[in-house]
C-alpha cells in the first residue's frame, strides 16, 4: 500500500445520467487507475461472507439502501487493495455530505491525497432526453439510444444481430425526476463542500463522450492519448 501520496485520486460526481460511469471507464484506461463504482462494489461486497457483506445483503434484500456507515466501511476496505496502488476514481461515492466528510478522514488516515473532485455538469432536460431514449439488446445487452446511438441497421443489433430490444422499466420520466430531486437533496451539498476544500473542478458534460473525456483529462493534466 502506498502512503507517499503518489498516484491519482479522483472523485467523479454529477447528477444521475450525467455520464460519470462512462467517463470513469475512459479515465481508468487513460490513467491506469482503478475504477471504483459504488454499484459494483455493493454487489461484490454483498456476496462476501463477512459481517459487512451480510449486513449489506440483508439491507439490499429488504429493498433498503445501505447506510452511510456500511458504504464508508466498504469503500475504505476497497481502497486498501493492491489494484488501487496507482490511484482510483470514485464513481457514485460520496453520495452524501456525511460520506464526503468520512472520505476525507479515511484518506488522511491512509496518507492518501485526494487530487480532484470533478463535477460533470449536464442540465436536467438533457439528462432526461439521454435516459428516456436509451434501450438495449435483449440478447447481448448492448446499449443503444433513440437519438445518439442507433444500430447501424434499423432494428438489428450491431453486436449480435439480435432483433429484440428492451428499455429499463425505471427509465421513465417520473423515476428520473425523482432521482434528480434526490441528487439535489442528498448529493449536491457535497459540491460546495469540495469547492471550499479547493478540490472542485466543473466540466461541461453536454458534448460528446470524447469531448467530455478530453475536458476531464485536461483538468487532471493528463496528456492526450492519440
Ligand atoms: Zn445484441
Amino acid at each position: 500500500m502506498h502512503t507517499d501520496g503518489s498516484g491519482l485520486h479522483v472523485v467523479l460526481t454529477g447528477a444521475p445520467g450525467c455520464g460519470k460511469g462512462t467517463q470513469a471507464r475512459i479515465l481508468k484506461e487513460r490513467a491506469h487507475i482503478c475504477h471504483l463504482s459504488t454499484g459494483e462494489m455493493l454487489r461484490a461486497e454483498a456476496q462476501k461472507d463477512t459481517p459487512l457483506g451480510r449486513d449489506l445483503k440483508a439491507a439490499l434484500d429488504r429493498g433498503e439502501f445501505a447506510t452511510d456507515e456500511m458504504i464508508i466501511e466498504m469503500v475504505s476496505n476497497r481502497i486498501d487493495l493492491d489494484d488501487c496502488q496507482n490511484g482510483f476514481i470514485l464513481d457514485g461515492f460520496p453520495r452524501t455530505l456525511p460520506q464526503a466528510q468520512a472520505l476525507e478522514k479515511i484518506l488522511v488516515q491512509k496518507g492518501i491525497k485526494l487530487d480532484r473532485v470533478i463535477e460533470i455538469q449536464v442540465p436536467d432536460e438533457i439528462i432526461m432526453e439521454r435516459i428516456l431514449g436509451r434501450y438495449s439488446c435483449m440478447q447481448c445487452g448492448q446499449g443503444y439510444h433513440d437519438k445518439f446511438l442507433k444500430p447501424k441497421v434499423y432494428g438489428v443489433c450491431d453486436v449480435c444481430g439480435g432483433t429484440t430490444f428492451a428499455r429499463r422499466r425505471d427509465d421513465n420520466r417520473a423515476t428520473v425526476q425523482n432521482r434528480l430531486v434526490n441528487y439535489r437533496m442528498l448529493t449536491y451539498p457535497t459540491i460546495p463542500y469540495f469547492e471550499k476544500e479547493g478540490l472542485l473542478s466543473c466540466v461541461d458534460g453536454t458534448g460528446t463522450i470524447e469531448s467530455t473525456a478530453a475536458k476531464i483529462a485536461l483538468v487532471l493534466g493528463l496528456a492526450q492519448k492519440r
